[in-house]
């Protein structure tokens, strides 16, 4: 199966972005397999690469190598090696995010490292025809104590596939607990949001560290309670966690226990819109928030309708917040850029009537490397923000 692209986009694919769209394509020639390896040509015939395609998917074709090699389990054992060899280099090897997807040149692949345990989403049609392949290369590299798919996401019907989820190993028990900057989690792989746990923010709640010492905190979308452990942790007075998931909440209380920080560290299941607003109209301060929500929208239409959402929580947040005190404010919406981020946020101050200065501005923890020249890779906005009335 050969690929033609058409004269026009060659040179954004040749400068490295590894999705061919359908209205790039000139012709495919010879028998069409979907999700199958296809050589991809430029207009001009000379070779562009190797990828996988799914002409039902609006993203026809994405690249899986620029050179003239065999896509093979060998091909997929050696990028998840290399992936891995990164991680190592980077100082990331009990946890962390060990194939990024496009930023690993492994396009729809997510696979997570939990000590000994990994969780892996195949999220197009082509890489889950290579699910055997890579199983096989993770039991090759770790000898793992267990595999799990999470697989049970949206994104995967847009490529004719199903949803589904459960394990590529032997069975095992799907809570584990993992270490992070000397706390403990326990990861519910199963049942959990995504894969379990945001391993991306696992730098950025090291952030914080200074800033809680002493502080009452107000944390909300808090999940299984990271961030607010940490402050816990960090020496805060007293820590209030909020989320609208019970299970989330329920979660979070026990990873508090786990770490002897339940004193201090308490959660609440309830909607931060609505309390934010309510909490800032009675006039309850805080020395610290922090906000960290899911990302507000996946398509570019609803942009706008995102960098109102972002507005209104941290104008409501720095509403709560003592003067002097820190708004620490995450967003890992990629449509929403850094810059627009910022620019979202010092709205927001003007409209709380306060004065921010910037403390950190950071994105994800290196283990999601960015690769520049794809937006999706560089999704991580982490703010903390001095805020007062001067
Ligand atoms: N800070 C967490 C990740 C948060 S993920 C960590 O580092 O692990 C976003 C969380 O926001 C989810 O747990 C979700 O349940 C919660 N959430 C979504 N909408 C919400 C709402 N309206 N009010 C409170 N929490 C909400």
């Amino acid at each position: 199966m050969n690929v033609y692209l058409n004269k026009k986009i060659a040179l954004r694919i040749a400068n490295g972005h590894p999705w061919i769209f359908n209205n790039e394509i000139d012709k495919i020639t010879g028998q069409v397999t979907e999700g199958g390896i296809a050589d991809v040509f430029y207009a001009d015939g000379s070779f562009a690469g190797k990828g996988y395609v799914n002409t039902k998917s609006q993203i026809t074709v994405r690249l899986l190598t620029r050179k003239k090699e065999e896509i093979n389990d060998t091909f997929f054992l050696n990028r998840i090696q290399e992936a891995w060899q990164y991680r190592q280099k980077t100082g990331y090897t009990e946890n962390c995010r060990l194939v990024f997807g496009e930023a690993d040149y492994l396009p729809a692949l997510i696979i997570d490292k939990f000590n000994d345990y990994f969780v892996l989403q195949t999220l197009s049609l082509g890489m889950d025809a290579w699910k055997p392949a890579i199983v096989k290369a993770l039991e090759t590299i770790f000898n793992p104590k267990g595999i799990y798919e999470r697989n049970d996401v949206p994104v995967r019907e847009l490529e004719g596939l199903q949803q589904q989820k459960g394990f590529l190993s032997q069975p095992f028990d799907t809570t584990i607990t993992i270490r992070e900057n000397g706390l403990q989690f326990y990861v519910d792989v199963k049942n959990g949001q995504k894969t379990g746990y945001f391993l991306d923010q696992q730098d950025n709640r090291r952030a914080i560290e200074h800033i809680a010492k002493g502080a009452d905190v107000l944390g909300a979308f808090t999940y299984t309670g990271t961030f607010e452990i940490h402050a816990a942790h960090y020496g805060a007075k007293s820590v209030l966690g909020i989320d609208i998931s019970e299970n989330a909440v329920e979660q979070a209380n026990k990873n508090a226990a786990l770490n002897g920080l339940d004193k201090i560290c308490r959660f609440e299941a309830v909607n931060a819109f609505d309390v934010l607003k309510s909490w800032a109209k009675d006039g309850r301060q805080y020395d610290m928030v922090m906000l960290d929500p899911p990302a507000f929208t996946k398509s570019r239409e609803n942009i706008n309708k995102a960098v109102t959402g972002y507005k209104e929580i941290n104008l409501r947040g720095m509403k709560l917040i003592k003067n002097g005190g820190f708004l620490v404010t995450s967003s890992c919406t990629n449509l929403v850029s850094p810059g627009l981020f910022l620019e979202t946020i010092e709205a927001a101050a003007k409209d709380a009537r306060k004065k921010i200065r910037q403390v950190t501005f950071k994105a994800q923890a290196s283990d999601h490397p960015i690769i520049w020249g794809m937006e999706n890779t560089n999704y991580l906005k982490f703010l903390i923000v001095e805020v007062s009335d001067k």
